[in-house]
Parts: structure tokens; C-alpha cells; sequence
């Protein structure tokens, strides 16, 4: 199913990208203000996965772009066939961007392919610096790495360093982006890289 995702979002020339966190990263409010930063130059749209609540889909929804809600109803991640008939109520045609957020949590949505192009993984610095090997799988496998709430920064324990020798053992090739979902620092950097990737994309589909 993932395959077949893949493939549909090829012809369609959309960009799928599926982003992945703790609960309580900024996933969404990452969402939103990329949203914005981006609206002026490429269509987007949003599948929103939680548990329950389409809370985070309707903050998505005042940006002004398509979401798609999806409840797991305790699910604790989404699968491709969840996404393929989220597909079936977006036009992909008219997409240049598809942000898939995934349910909150490190361990499992690792492991289910969504048929995304790649995966970006959100981490904060309120959390330990460690994430990257207590949850070496989510790592290994993201394309890019937001770590979010730099504005706290000077407010934790929380060593860079420490957290860039972690993520560099365990995916060398992994982006990041220094960012604050709250005061926007670092978006623009991020949305740069975004925009890149599009375009990428579309001279491969074409
Ligand atoms: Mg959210
Ligand atoms: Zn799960």
C-alpha cells in the first residue's frame, strides 16, 4: 500500500513529507508557520493524525490550506491504507506539498511507511539530548531534523553538541534546523530547504 502511495504521489508530482515527534514537540505549530511562510509560493495540504480531537486540524485549517482528519481512535500511528483514503479526498493535482503529521509518539510510526518521499523527525530542547539513542530507528531514518523550542534553550540542560554526536552517529547524512515554533527563528532556513526538495521533485516526475 505504501508502494502504491508512493507511486500515486509521483504521477501527481506531490512532495510527501511525514513528520514525526513526541507529544508536545510543535509539530503543529511548526505546521502552521511554515504554512505561512510557504503560501505565497506552493500549494500545500495537511493530514492531520491524532488519537481523537481534530483540534490540531482546524488550527491548521484557519491557515487556509486542505487538511484531512484522521482519528486513529487509540491508535497510536498512522498506516499507508489510513493515508490512501485520506488521498481520496485531496487533490493531489493541485498539491505541490503534502505534510502528513503522524500521532505523537517516537517508537512505532517509525516503522509503518506511509509511501512518503521522506521523514522529518521534530525534537525539542526541553527533552534530553539523548533522543537520538534511546530511539535510534526514528532517527536513522529521517531525512531531516527540527530541533525546536531554541528559544528555551538557555532554560535547560540541554547540549547541542552532545545531541548533533548522538544524531551524527546513528544518521550522518540527517539535516537540522535550529528553530523556535514560538518566535519563528530558523523557519525561514527550513522552509528554504523545503522549497529545494519541491523542486527537486518535480524535475524527477517530470
Ligand atoms: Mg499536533
Ligand atoms: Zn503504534
Amino acid at each position: 500500500m505504501a508502494t502504491a502511495n508512493r507511486k500515486l504521489c509521483a504521477q501527481r508530482s506531490v512532495l510527501v513529507v511525514n513528520i514525526m515527534s513526541s507529544p508536545g514537540a510543535g509539530k503543529t505549530t511548526i505546521l502552521e508557520k511554515t504554512i505561512l511562510e510557504l503560501k505565497p509560493r506552493m500549494t500545500m495540504a495537511v493530514i492531520e493524525g491524532d488519537l481523537y480531537t481534530d483540534w490540531d486540524a482546524r488550527r491548521i485549517e484557519s491557515t487556509g490550506v486542505p487538511v484531512y482528519q484522521i482519528n486513529t481512535r487509540g491508535g497510536c500511528h498512522l498506516d499507508a491504507r489510513m493515508v490512501r483514503d485520506a488521498f481520496e479526498r485531496l487533490k493531489l493535482r493541485e498539491i505541490d506539498t503534502l505534510f502528513i503529521e503522524n500521532v505523537g509518539n517516537l517508537v512505532c510510526p517509525a516503522e509503518f511507511d506511509l509511501g512518503e518521499d521522506f521523514r522529518v523527525v521534530v525534537c525539542t530542547t526541553t527533552e534530553g539530548n539523548d533522543k537520538p539513542w534511546k530511539y535510534p530507528l526514528m532517527f536513522q531514518q529521517a531525512r531531516a531534523i527540527l530541533l525546536n523550542k531554541m528559544d528555551l534553550l538557555s532554560q535547560t540542560d540541554f547540549n547541542v553538541r552532545e545531541f548533533e554526536k548522538a544524531l551524527s552517529s546513528i544518521n550522518s547524512e540527517a539535516k537540522i534546523f535550529f528553530v523556535s515554533g514560538r518566535t519563528g527563528q530558523g523557519i525561514d532556513e527550513w522552509c528554504r530547504w523545503l522549497e529545494e526538495e519541491v523542486h527537486k521533485k518535480k524535475i524527477a516526475c517530470s
